[in-house]
């Protein structure tokens, strides 16, 4: 029986994470997308905290 690396479960199926290769049930993640729920929030993170000035700061000498 697969484990789930995320809660450590024995469960009838897993999922590769497409990201970080974390092997994950349907609970801890989106099979539909292929995506472990640390990558998901890392994502929506991402999105929500993008501010573009912070991408022009660029530490030149
Ligand atoms: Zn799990
Ligand atoms: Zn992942």
């Amino acid at each position: 029986m697969p484990v789930c690396e995320i809660c450590r479960k024995k469960v009838k199926e897993v999922f590769k994470c497409k990201e970080c290769g974390t092997r994950f049930c349907k609970k801890c993640g989106d099979p539909a997308r292929l995506l472990c729920k640390d990558c998901i929030e890392y994502e929506e993170n991402a999105m929500g905290q993008y501010r573009p000035e912070q991408e022009i700061e660029i530490d030149t000498d």
